[in-house]
């Protein structure tokens, strides 16, 4: 089975944010991360995202408030930042503490400098096939990977496990678009197993620690693991056991050294993007 590295994808998406910023006449788009509270995972994303940026020769800052800060005091500081000239991008860390209204931010976010694909804008763009918004990153990134390494989507049955708004939704409709057949799966799915043998691409987006085994895997199967979890061991690792997928799948991606690596990736490309967008539209 080969291993699909991130990196190697993450490398190729660097190349096209480098011309990307050729053509902004030294201007370096700039990504404001916003965060509420001090949640590991927000802090590990939020390294992890600013130590590629810079790689990138992308700038970034973080935008840090309490984790009990009212509803209306974030709402006004969301709109600060949301309305900065000098802020190309922004990247909202979710989910958000419960007093703060979600739905609200999505709905006041610029849909072009929602990198993250948040806006209800962004979202009927992605439904709709329009590529002039940003999807989420994640579903972006496996897309991402599954091009950078030549695998053709086009007419290939695709299964996802995982139906959230923020990967599995997304995919769906991004997989649809590169004319792939797609099967959506979640906690109601019949016969989970025999759907994602099915899959001549399939993507575990569940969120349960190595839950996708041999089981799931078709015979040649291209396997993507969005999944980020931690094992029994306190370990990283994905939605899939990627040691039992081996003698049955083709391709997979790590966990970690996978997806992670694209999403950030892919989130530097939008920021790219953004400022490209917002040049030619002055
Ligand atoms: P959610 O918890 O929002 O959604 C999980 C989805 O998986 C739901 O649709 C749920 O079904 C389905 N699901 C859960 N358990 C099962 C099961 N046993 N059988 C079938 N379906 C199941 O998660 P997210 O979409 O936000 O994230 C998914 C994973 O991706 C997580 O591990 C997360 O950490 C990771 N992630 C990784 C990112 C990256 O950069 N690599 C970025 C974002 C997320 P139902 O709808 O029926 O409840």
């Amino acid at each position: 089975m080969i291993t699909l590295k991130g990196a190697e994808v993450s490398e190729k998406i660097k190349e096209q944010v480098q011309d990307m910023l050729k053509e902004l006449d030294g201007r370096v788009p700039r990504l404001a991360v916003v965060r509420v509270g001090e949640r590991p995972d927000d802090l590990s994303y939020e390294r992890g995202a600013m130590k590629k940026l810079a790689a990138f020769g992308l700038e970034s800052r973080s935008c840090v408030f309490p984790a009990d800060i009212s509803n209306e005091e974030f709402q006004r500081e969301f709109r600060k930042i949301n309305e900065d000239p000098q802020i190309t991008g922004i990247l909202v860390l979710r989910p958000l503490p419960k007093q703060i209204c979600g739905a609200d931010i999505e709905n006041m976010i610029a849909p072009d400098k929602d990198l993250d694909g948040i806006s209800p804008v962004n979202i009927a763009k992605v439904f709709a096939g329009d590529a002039s918004g940003f999807a989420p990153c994640t579903a972006e990134a496996v897309v991402e990977t599954l091009k950078a390494n030549d695998i053709g989507i086009s007419g290939k049955r695709a299964v996802i496990v995982g139906r959230s708004m923020v990967v599995g939704k997304p995919l769906a409709m991004l997989l649809m678009k590169e004319n792939a057949t797609v099967t959506v799966c979640h906690t109601k799915t019949e016969d989970l197993p025999g759907t994602c043998r099915d899959g001549e691409i399939l993507v575990a987006a569940a969120g349960r620690a190595k839950m996708l085994n041999r089981d799931h895997a078709g015979a040649g199967a291209v396997v993507i693991d969005v999944g980020i979890n931690v094992d029994e061991n306190g370990k990283l690792c994905g939605d899939v056991d990627f040691e039992s997928i081996k003698e049955k799948a083709a391709m997979a991606t790590p966990v970690p050294g996978g997806v992670g690596a694209v999403t950030t990736a892919v989130l530097a490309k939008h920021l790219a993007q953004a400022a490209l967008r917002q040049k030619n539209s002055h």
